[in-house]
């Protein structure tokens, strides 16, 4: 598979929805290719720090799945793991700026 952001080849599988939801991930197949510079690199989504930054990234990949951001959280992660939708549903909404 070639890197989703950059078309890099070789890339490997991100889980869209990691930490506690990362089966939730797997089990809804929400796992989009990325090249290491795009997943644990310098410019990578492992390395985002500000849970805004994150929430964003997140909503991109759904996008490439076809999916709705909102829609998969409520639908998905709702069922599961409703801290994480939580967290999720203020940052963006601006009213949790921190991420863990
Ligand atoms: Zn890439
Ligand atoms: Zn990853």
């Amino acid at each position: 598979m070639n890197c989703c952001l950059c078309g890099k080849e070789n890339s490997i599988g991100h889980h869209v929805f990691g930490g506690a939801s990362r089966l939730i991930s797997d089990k809804y197949r929400l796992v989009v290719p990325l090249c290491h510079y795009h997943h644990t690199g310098a410019g990578g989504f492992h390395q985002l720090k500000d849970g805004r930054e994150i929430a964003k990234w997140e909503r991109k990949f759904c996008k490439m799945l076809g999916l709705d951001y909102n829609k998969t959280l409520r639908a998905v992660i709702s069922k599961h793991n409703r801290e994480y939708l939580d967290k999720r549903w203020k940052i963006l909404h601006g009213i949790w700026a921190d991420w863990e």
